[in-house]
């Protein structure tokens, strides 16, 4: 597809790999061979899908002359600490609005993704309580700013608009491109699906060079309808600023929700379990947000025997292992 007419940081060269789990297909059985498309190992400070997107946001800022980037995002956010590892590589000023999701979890000397945002150099951190309006206060801080002469550009949380959603079309065409080269026929792809850019743009890039491969999310927070919904009205704006043709059919948008447990960012016993075998048995380390659980769920899909054998499954690790550290006593 032709992305030459939108604006682009290029903060990737080539391509992410793509490995083969020969351990973990072994250990569950079934007939099934995975392999992992690692978008963990994205440029930006400790990698992740957000740079995909941020090659395209940022650029869109940069191209309207902006000198501040203004988001949002949950308290251990991974979008939040791209988007302020972007700003400092660019020299843009970087300011997050925090969202508490759960009540008298924000700590102020957090690690994680907390630290590093103030590593990072942020101007401010908003925390905001649960269920609070996020795109008002991103407007309120964006008006404070312009005040005093900034000129800020804000990026909805997770990056997840038609603009952000670009840098997944882009990686289905790059992962199609690899499994061409290797010659690897790959009967499914799992994928985490959020805020939705990475789950709609990868349909979209997908649907525009009719690879014809099934896209199945597995949901962090919502339900399956709400999500596949979400999921389908923006992989069919995406594909619509893309030109995709055929539209995007309501069918191929399929998420599970099976998987998140009591909620976004609780811990599930599936979660720790998919974190466990993939450190111990391929020396990868996911996330306890979004990597894990949809580990959990591809494994899960596997022991049900929902993939025929011989089935190749491809797994898009989108990041976040910094969020460990904060999750430890889950594991031990
Ligand atoms: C944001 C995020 C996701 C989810 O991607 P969306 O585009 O928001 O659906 C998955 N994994 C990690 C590590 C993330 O930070």
């Amino acid at each position: 597809m032709n992305y030459t007419r939108f604006a682009r940081r290029h903060y990737l060269q080539g391509s992410t790999p793509i490995e083969h789990l020969p351990n973990l297909s072994k250990h569950l059985g079934g007939g099934v061979e995975i392999f992992v498309k690692r978008d963990d190992l994205l440029p930006g400070a400790a990698g992740g899908n957000k740079t995909r997107k941020l090659e395209f946001l940022v650029a869109d800022a940069l191209e309207k002359g902006a000198d501040t980037l203004i988001t949002c995002g949950a308290i251990q956010s991974n979008h939040c600490r791209l988007t302020a590892s972007w700003a400092a590589k660019e020299g843009l000023d970087c300011h997050l609005i925090l969202e508490e999701r759960v009540e008298g979890t924000y700590q102020e000397d957090a690690g994680g993704n907390n630290f590093l945002y103030e590593l990072l150099g942020v101007k401010s951190k908003t925390v905001v309580p649960g269920g609070s309006d996020l795109a008002f206060e991103m407007e309120e801080k964006a008006r404070a700013l312009m005040d005093h002469g900034k000129h800020p550009y804000i990026i909805p949380g997770g990056g997840s608009n038609s603009i952000g959603a670009l840098g997944y079309a882009v990686c289905a065409e790059e992962t199609m491109a690899q499994l061409n080269q290797m010659m690897l026929d790959i009967s499914h792809i799992i994928l985490p699906s959020g805020s939705a850019g990475t789950h709609a743009g990868m349909v979209a890039g997908m649907a525009g060079i009719h690879a014809d491969i099934p896209v199945s999310g597995i949901n962090v927070a919502r339900e399956k309808l709400a999500q596949e919904e979400m999921v389908h009205e923006l992989a069919l704006e995406s594909a619509e600023k893309l030109g995709v043709l055929s539209g995007i059919l309501r069918e191929s948008v399929v998420c599970y929700d099976g998987y998140v447990g009591e909620g976004y960012a609780i811990p599930t016993e599936g979660m720790v379990e998919a974190v466990k075998l993939f450190a111990r048995l391929e020396s990868i380390l996911l996330d306890p947000v979004y990597s894990g659980k949809t580990a959990a769920g591809m494994i899960d899909l596997i022991n049900t025997r929902c993939f025929d054998k011989g089935s190749k499954i491809l797994f898009l690790h989108t990041g976040g292992s910094p969020a460990l550290g904060v999750y430890m006593d889950s594991f031990r």
